[in-house]
């Protein structure tokens, strides 16, 4: 018998606002083996203590060999959705607003819920409530419930701090995290490294940026995240 629905949770900035979003509904996280996986597990007994959450671990899937040269591991959300599918009918799996990685957009999302409930032979469906928002949208609407932005900021975001419980500020996770945190006035999330100071920024983004190659939203929640640290690129 399965849940009527589960959320994929991996206790970042994105996952902990929709288990709030989505009525707290049962959560799932895979413990896949990867690199940052210790920070991770770290965040998630903090929250699912402090918040209650109705949360399993499961150790089905190890696919630390499946990391390349980066952190990136090809098809995650499908063996994510195929593990979840065990569970539940009804699987989120949070994207937001301009995903647009293989394995994570809308239609992805529909393929593999196409996918799945043929190889299962009942209904399942892969969702995610954010496809309109960004994070800072996400974040926005997480404190405008009146929900504590202390709980948000026990999530963990970043992909390249190793065992460390500390956001390095010098990864696009961090520099994500940080934006969506500094559009909301939320100045106290902890970095090791500044994220409006890391050279990606200045070498990569604005750039791109400039060029037209960034999605304009992003472009736009940037440069507004740097004007609080009075940054006017
Ligand atoms: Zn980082």
């Amino acid at each position: 018998m399965t849940d009527r629905q589960l959320l994929l949770f991996s206790a970042g900035l994105d996952s902990f606002p929709a288990w709030h979003y989505l009525g707290q509904p049962p959560a799932l996280y895979v413990d896949i083996r990867h690199r940052y996986r210790a920070p991770e597990l770290q965040a998630i007994a903090a929250l699912a203590d402090r918040c209650g959450i109705n949360l399993t671990i499961s150790t089905e899937l190890d696919l630390s060999a499946w990391h390349g040269d980066d952190v990136i591991i090809p098809m995650r959300n499908v063996f994510l959705a195929m593990i979840a599918s065990r569970h539940a009918d009804a699987i989120w799996c949070i994207g937001v607003k301009g995903d647009h990685t293989l394995d994570k957009s809308p239609d992805a999302f529909e393929q593999m819920s196409q996918s799945l409930s043929s190889f299962a032979g009942r209904p399942i469906t892969i969702a995610s409530p954010f496809w309109d928002m960004t994070k800072t949208d996400i974040v926005a609407w997480y404190l405008a419930q009146g929900l504590p932005a202390d709980n948000l900021l026990l999530t963990f975001s970043c992909t390249e701090s190793g065992n460390a419980s500390v956001h390095c500020g010098t990864c696009p996770s961090c520099l994500r995290r940080w934006i969506a945190l500094a559009n909301n006035n939320i100045t106290t999330a902890e970095f090791a490294s500044p994220p409006w100071q890391w050279h990606r920024v200045t070498d990569y983004y604005l750039p791109a940026m400039r060029a037209g190659r960034y999605p304009e939203h992003r472009a736009a929640e940037l440069v507004s995240a740097l004007a609080t640290v009075g940054i006017r690129p």
